[in-house]
């Protein structure tokens, strides 16, 4: 069974264009997913419907069997966790700590239990002697590291990244490698949308293809590239 399941889903900003039109998909657990597609395509907005940030018009959501309606959307945030292109925007703390604990206070866990997965989430992102930093005076790669963290410490099922490889440089891309390869360990299922083709080749086992708010294709790399 999949762990989510999207039917038909729809999404306006209210300008009468549709930035999703009709999407429907199945993802399980543990799938590398790539989602490529020129910008405006909709993959922002499909990650903001997935998560819940956004609530689709239209559509239906499936999350672990269970249908979202507006009681239950908290669920999917919860459970799929973002991590946004600009690291800048996402920070809200002061320091490194109350950045990484301010999502797990949100889920009304006990304290010990925040400290525990701030400290995880940190050691996670070899980012444990950065807790009293101000993050706004970190470097790019740092920053990018402690939003990581933010989404970590949420302990989410599914991870999605928006173009993470964007804004770094090349250590911080290798760091983000790593780090892709112990959550695939651990069996997360992530998705990376990409401009870098060579990377959704090399990393994904799954492509999804948006344009003009659609999906025009999903499946294996090598079957999509083949008949393009
Ligand atoms: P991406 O890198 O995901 O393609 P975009 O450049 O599409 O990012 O969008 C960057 C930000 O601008 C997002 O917060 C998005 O919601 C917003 N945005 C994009 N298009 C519009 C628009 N037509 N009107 C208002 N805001 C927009
Ligand atoms: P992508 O992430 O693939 O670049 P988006 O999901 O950001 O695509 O955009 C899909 C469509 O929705 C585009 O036409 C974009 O201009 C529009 N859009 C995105 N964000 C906003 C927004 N906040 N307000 C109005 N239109 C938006």
């Amino acid at each position: 069974e999949p762990i989510l399941r999207i039917r038909d889903m729809e999404y306006s900003y209210g300008n009468g264009e549709m930035a999703l039109k009709q999407v429907s998909l199945d993802i399980y657990k543990g799938e590398k997913i790539a989602v490529i597609g020129s910008n405006g395509a909709g993959k922002s907005t499909f990650f903001l419907t997935t998560n819940g940030v956004l609530s689709p018009q239209r559509g239906e959501i499936i999350y672990n069997g269970q249908e979202i309606n507006k009681k239950n959307i908290k669920e999917l945030r919860k459970n799929i966790g973002i991590v946004f292109q600009d690291a800048d925007n996402q920070i809200i703390a002061s320091t490194v700590l109350a950045e990484v604990g301010f999502g797990p206070m949100n889920l009304k866990l006990h304290k010990d239990e925040v400290m525990d997965r701030v400290d995880e989430a940190l050691s996670y992102m070899n980012l444990s002697s950065f807790k009293a930093r101000p993050p706004h005076y970190l470097s790019g790669g740092e920053k990018k590291r402690v939003t990581i963290a933010d989404i970590i410490a949420m302990k989410p099922e599914i991870i999605i990244f928006d173009e993470p490889l964007a804004s770094l440089d090349p250590y911080n891309a290798d760091m983000l490698e790593e780090i892709l390869e112990k959550l695939e360990s651990e069996q997360k299922t992530l998705l990376i949308s990409t401009h870098d083709i060579d990377f959704a080749y090399r990393w994904a086992e799954r492509l999804i293809v948006f344009a003009n708010g659609r999906i025009i294709a999903d499946g294996a790399p090598i079957e999509i590239f083949q008949n393009r």
